[in-house]
């Protein structure tokens, strides 16, 4: 699949505050006085980005949060993050529900459910990053995956065996599905050619609907109750570890196409989530640099330099990125 991606990554940030700075002043890059990209209020070119990479299910079903552009890892996927001491990337995404029959109620929202269990995609986190990705003259604050270089736009673990299947599918699922995608998103607001390539299998291999997803991408909580106060937590973007621990376990304990979880998987992935809170020190970078860059944000001292990253990020231990003009 042939995209244009330099000074991108249109597809791993939630862009729609820059949008939303469109509305305001009619200039596409255009950020508050503050540098800040706002994402309050949703217009229909803002709702457009909202939902998941390769799927177009926030159209239809949206989710308890507030984040567009939503990675769905795999199980395996899951579990292999959680190995890797990852846990703190990690977070749930539930949505809800279209009517009643396929809805459970937690902390006061029907949420979409299968079998009576809601259902959730776990995926990556986006904390606040100084970025300046379609040419902007100055970098704004956008949330933005916790992989992302924000100096070079460019994915920390690309290289990686974790490199989630879904990034490197992108765009060809949402083309295979005859859904609009990010890089064409980018195009309409910005300008300039991503999208270098539109041929693709009608049915890759990989694009699981339905329920070949259940157990193998799309996870069923067994125990509602469990979700009582979490529900709440993260659709005000305030989910602690445990919250995240109580999906985290159900979705690495899971099982594809079918609802049962493995209580031996269940119990490992629980430690594993939960074992660096525990010792008052998170096992990677990961953790510790997502809650620099809230701190770093909520200072509220203007947009600093992506190059603070060095510091938050690559002094913690985070892979660097080779730069563009590497790759050419
Ligand atoms: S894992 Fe890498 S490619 Fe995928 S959204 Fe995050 S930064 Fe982008």
């Amino acid at each position: 699949m042939e995209v244009n991606c330099r000074g991108c990554a249109g597809c791993c940030i939630d862009w729609r505050g820059l949008l939303e700075s469109e509305a305001n002043d009619g200039s596409p890059d255009g950020p508050q006085a503050d540098g800040t990209a706002t994402n309050d209020g949703d217009s229909p070119s803002v709702r457009r980005q909202r939902g998941s990479l390769g799927t177009d299910e926030g159209s239809r079903r949206p989710p308890i949060d507030d984040v567009a552009n939503f990675v769905p890892l795999t199980r395996d996927e899951v579990r292999a993050f959680l190995e890797a001491g990852y846990a703190a990337a990690l977070t749930p995404r539930f949505w809800r529900a279209r009517d009643d029959h396929e809805a459970v109620t937690v902390d006061g929202s029907d949420l979409a459910a299968v079998a009576g269990r809601p259902a959730f995609f776990v995926g990556l986190r986006k904390p606040p990053k100084p970025v300046a990705p379609f040419e902007l003259d100055e970098p704004v604050w956008l949330p933005a995956c916790v992989f992302l270089d924000p100096t070079t736009l460019q994915c920390r673990i690309h290289s990686d065996d974790l490199f989630p299947a879904e990034c490197g599918s992108y765009p060809a699922h949402n083309l295979a599905l005859e859904a609009e995608t990010e890089c064409e998103r980018v195009e309409a607001a910005f300008g300039g050619e991503r999208l270098l390539e539109t041929d693709v299998d009608d049915d890759p291999a990989d694009l699981l609907l339905g329920s070949q997803a259940v157990g193998e991408k799309l996870f069923c909580h067994p125990e509602p109750d469990r979700l009582e106060g979490v529900i709440d937590r993260l659709a005000a973007g305030e989910a602690t570890a445990e919250d995240r621990a109580t999906c985290l376990e159900v979705a690495a304990a899971s099982s594809p196409g079918t609802l049962a979880i493995s209580e031996h998987h269940r119990e490992r992935a629980r430690e594993r989530a939960l074992e660096a809170v525990a010792d008052g020190e998170d096992g990677s970078w990961v953790g510790p640099a997502i809650r620099a860059w809230h701190r770093r944000r909520e200072r509220a001292d203007g947009v600093p330099s992506p190059a603070v990253a060095v510091e938050l990020e690559e002094d913690r231990g985070a892979p660097g990125t080779p730069g563009w003009d590497a790759l050419e």
